[in-house]
C-alpha cells in the first residue's frame, strides 16, 4: 500500500481556466497515509469522482502532481500505478464461478494456484460468501453480485490502494450497513490504504478514520467524526454534516456588541474582540453556527439567548424537534422528548460552549468552552 501525496494539483475541464470556478477541482496539497480509511464526502458535482480519477490515473491532473511512496506518477495510467477500484454498479464476468471471478485478478498477476485458493477463500469467508464460490456469477442477485466486485477489489494484496466510487448504491438497506461494517473490519485487519466516495455521511463516517468534505470543487475539511461535527473548518462543513445540519445564522456587531437582526445577543468580550477582529480583516460577513443538539430552552435575557417565536415543536422518538424564528432566521433545537414547549415566544439558548463563529464561511477559533457568553 502507498503513501499517495498530491502536490499543487488541480483540474480543469476546460482548456486555460480563468477563475476558481473553471476548476472541477481548485488547486490544493494533500497527503492520504498508508494504510489510511479515507471517505470523500460531497453534494453531486462537487469533484469527488475527479479527485478519485486523478487518484487512480484515469484523469491526468491539469496542474501539479501525484506522488506514490515520493515516486512522481502524474504520467502513469491506472494499471501502471496498481490500483484497484470498485464502482458503483458490479464488474464482473457472468458466465463465470464466483471463485473464478475473484481469482481472475490474482490469476492475472501469475499467482500460484495454491495461493490464489487460499486468498480467494479468505476474501470469500470475510463476505460470507463462501458457499457461492462453485456457482455461476449470473444466477446471483444484484447485492451478492456487487459483492463479488468487492472482493475483486479486496483479493489483491500487493495494491497501491483500494478506490470505491459509491459502491454500495445497489445494495440493499440492512446488507449496506454490514457491508460497510465488514469493509471497516478488513480495513482494520489488513490496514490498506482506502479511499471511498460517497454522498452518505453515516455511510463516510462508520467506514472512514478522516472523511474529506468537498463542495464546489474544493476540499473544506479533512478530519474524524468528532472534528467534523464539533469543530466544522467551514460553514458547509456543519450545514452538510448532522441531521438536521448546523443552524447558520447571520450576526453582526456594534458598538454595543452583536446583534441577530434587531436582537441583541451577549458574548464574552474575547468572542467579541475576535469576532471584531476578523470581521475587519476580511471585511466579509459574520456567521454563528450551533448544532440542534446544543440549543436549549433559556430565561429571558439569559446571557447568549435570544427571543425567539417557536414555530413547532414534533415528537420524533428519542427526541423532539423544535423550530423557532428569530428576527426572521430559523433555529432548530432537538430536545428532551419530555421538555414541555408551547408554539409562541420562547428564549433560545444560541451563544453556548459548543457555538464556533464563520467569516466568509471559514471558522473564527473565537469560541471555547466559556468564551461565548463570559
Ligand atoms: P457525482 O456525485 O454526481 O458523481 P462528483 O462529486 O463525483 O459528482 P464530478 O463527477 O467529479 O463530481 O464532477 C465535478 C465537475 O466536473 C462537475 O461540474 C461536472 O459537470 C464536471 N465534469 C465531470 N466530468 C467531466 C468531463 N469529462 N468533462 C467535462 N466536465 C466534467
Amino acid at each position: 500500500m502507498a503513501r499517495i501525496e498530491f502536490q499543487n494539483l488541480a483540474h480543469a475541464y476546460r482548456p486555460k481556466p480563468a477563475t476558481l470556478d473553471d476548476y472541477a477541482l481548485q488547486p490544493m496539497s494533500m497527503v492520504w497515509e498508508d494504510g489510511g480509511a479515507y471517505a470523500l464526502l460531497g453534494p453531486s458535482g462537487c469533484g469527488k469522482t475527479t479527485l478519485l480519477n486523478i487518484v487512480s490515473g484515469l484523469v491526468k491532473p491539469s496542474e501539479g502532481k501525484v506522488l506514490f511512496d515520493g515516486r512522481d506518477v502524474t504520467a502513469l495510467g491506472a494499471r501502471e500505478r496498481n490500483i484497484a477500484q470498485v464502482f458503483q454498479f458490479p464488474v464482473i464476468y457472468d458466465t463465470m464461478t464466483v471463485f473464478d471471478n475473484l481469482a481472475f485478478p490474482l490469476r492475472n498477476r501469475r499467482m500460484p494456484a495454491a495461493e490464489v485458493k487460499k486468498r480467494v477463500h479468505e476474501v470469500a469467508e470475510i463476505l460470507d460468501m463462501t458457499r457461492d464460490l462453485p456457482h455461476k456469477a449470473s444466477n446471483l442477485a444484484a447485492d451478492a453480485k456487487q459483492k463479488i466486485s468487492l472482493g475483486r477489489g479486496l483479493v489483491r494484496q500487493d495494491v497501491a490502494a483500494i478506490l470505491f466510487d459509491e459502491p454500495l448504491t445497489v445494495i440493499d438497506p440492512a446488507m449496506k450497513w454490514m457491508l460497510r461494517r465488514q469493509l471497516k473490519k478488513i480495513h482494520q485487519q489488513l490496514k490498506l490504504t482506502l479511499i471511498y466516495v460517497t454522498h452518505d455521511q453515516v455511510e463516510a463516517l462508520t467506514f472512514a478514520d478522516e472523511v474529506v468534505v468537498m463542495t464546489n470543487g474544493r476540499v473544506v475539511q479533512k478530519g474524524g467524526a468528532d472534528a467534523l461535527f464539533l469543530r466544522p473548518d467551514h460553514a458547509f462543513v456543519g450545514y452538510f454534516i448532522g441531521s438536521p445540519g448546523m443552524n447558520l445564522c447571520p450576526i453582526e456587531l456594534d458598538a454595543d456588541g452583536a446583534r441577530i437582526g434587531s436582537q441583541r445577543l451577549t458574548l464574552g468580550a474575547a468572542t467579541l474582540a475576535a469576532l471584531g477582529d476578523a470581521h475587519q480583516q476580511a471585511k466579509s460577513p459574520l456567521t454563528l453556527g450551533i448544532r440542534p443538539e446544543f440549543v436549549r430552552l433559556a430565561h429571558e435575557g439569559e446571557a447568549g439567548a435570544v427571543k425567539v417565536e417557536v414555530l413547532r415543536a414534533q415528537q420524533l422518538g428519542n427526541y423532539q424537534l423544535v423550530t423557532a424564528q428569530c428576527d426572521g432566521h430559523l433555529f432548530n433545537a432537538k430536545l428532551e422528548p419530555h421538555v414541555r414547549v408551547v408554539n409562541g415566544p420562547a428564549w433560545l439558548r444560541v451563544a453556548a460552549p459548543e457555538t464556533v463563529f464563520f467569516c466568509n464561511d471559514e471558522r473564527i477559533d473565537a469560541r471555547n468552552a466559556e468564551g461565548a457568553t463570559q
